[in-house]
């Protein structure tokens, strides 16, 4: 696919750049992103459809035509009386996000896009190929007000808050973009579907509770009503926020939990992931590990090996130790070699301190696999998405 240029310029973000150890939760206020179909559930749409004068099945039809044919432009849907058809179209499908540019890493397999939203705030998302599944990493928020030292986008601190349809919206272009036989390594692979997604794009999607709850049902609703995809397909990724990761327990649908810990020490964990500084490693494990005696979901620990600084054997030791003094068999740890982010001071480990690192880990028992690392070439891989598009 070519890289298209990037006709837009950047959002001036409303918040500065975050002082280390800032915490941002309160988004900036900017105006709001038009109401769309996906923001809604089926008793929503109906009453909308309604509001626009015309009868509620309506919704139902729409819905069909969304999330089940992933069509979104009026012309497609012949089924509908053409005299409403626009209109129903423009209510209730507003265009909410624009693509400014895809970029293309791994011989075709990863493609990052940079889209644009309604207020011109720029956010990312990276759409993976494997064998026997495709995943899509989605953003939650333009930004992030969490503040990690190592990650680019907690570095450019937080725009604002994405609406659920806007973050739905990123699953359903991808879909398309699936379906016209983009990233297929040929015909044995098509068609291809998006099998799974991952909250590990921009943002911290538990401090955009509302609005990532409201994703989630859409994708995983029944089709008409949703994409109808599995839950366990779905990865939420947080930096530990626990009040949030309680009441996602409490919700019933069943997505895998990522806990991204980087450090089994507050001594460190409080530098590296400046949220520890509200709720320690401990808060954090026994809230992952209630997330698993709720769900029966298997949680992941994220460890971001940085050299010198958190790849030590015995970090790796403590870590083993603190999991499975809650019991065995509930969480496995994604160790991933640290991305490269502009102005950071710090790289990746030494792959044989890596080895070392999983080799404890899995000498305790502890299930361990090392993160593939996709689209590091196109800043596109876990930290570096910043949406510069200059
Ligand atoms: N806010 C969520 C999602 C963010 S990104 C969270 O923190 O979990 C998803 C993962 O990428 C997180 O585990 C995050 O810590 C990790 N990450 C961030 N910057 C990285 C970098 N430079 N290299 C490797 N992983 C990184």
């Amino acid at each position: 696919m070519p890289d298209t240029p990037a006709p837009v310029s950047l959002p001036t973000p409303s918040t500065a750049r975050p002082v280390p150890g800032q915490l941002t939760f309160a988004a900036p206020r900017r105006g709001k992103p038009p109401q769309h179909l996906a923001d809604l559930d089926p008793a929503e749409r109906r009453s909308a459809v309604e509001a626009l004068g015309m009868p509620g099945f309506r919704a139902t039809q729409l819905s069909t035509h969304y999330f089940e044919r992933l069509v979104g432009s009026a012309d497609e849907m012949t089924d509908l009386p053409k005299a409403i058809r626009d209109e129903l179209v423009s209510g209730m499908l507003p265009r909410l996000i624009t693509p400014v540019r895809t970029l293309e890493a791994d011989r075709g397999a990863t493609i990052k896009s940079v889209w644009r939203l309604h207020d011109g705030a720029l956010v990312e998302s990276v759409l993976m190929r494997y064998p026997k599944r495709v995943t899509i990493c989605i953003s939650s928020q333009a930004g992030c007000g969490m503040n990690c030292p190592f990650c680019a986008t907690g570095q450019g601190g937080l725009t604002r808050n994405m609406s659920t349809a806007e973050i739905v919206e990123q699953v359903v272009h991808s879909a398309r973009l699936l379906r016209s036989g983009q990233l297929s390594g040929g015909p044995e692979d098509s068609p291809l579907r998006v099998s799974n997604v991952v909250f590990m794009g921009m943002g911290e999607a538990l401090a955009n509770y509302r609005a990532a709850i409201g994703a989630i049902r859409r994708m995983t609703d029944p089709s008409p009503d949703g994409l109808g995809m599995s839950a366990r397909g779905i990865t939420m990724s947080t930096v530990g926020l626990v009040p949030a990761i309680d009441r996602l327990a409490k919700e019933g649908v069943p997505v895998t939990l990522a806990l991204s810990l980087h450090a089994p020490d507050d001594e460190l964990r409080d530098e590296l992931v400046p949220i520890n500084t509200r709720w320690k490693v401990d808060e954090a494990i026994d809230a992952a590990h209630r997330y698993f005696e709720a769900t029966g979901r298997r949680v992941s620990i994220e460890y971001a090996l940085i050299r010198d600084m958190n790849d030590q054997a015995w970090r790796a030791e403590l870590l083993g130790k603190k999991l499975n003094r809650r019991g065995r068999g509930w969480v496995h740890v994604n160790p991933i070699p640290l991305n490269p982010t502009p102005g950071s001071k710090w790289t990746a480990s030494e792959p044989k301190v890596e080895h070392e690192f999983v080799r404890r880990l899995r000498g305790l028992g502890i299930p361990t696999t090392i993160r593939d690392t996709r689209g590091s070439d196109i800043d596109g891989a876990c930290g570096q998405l910043a949406a510069a598009t200059a």
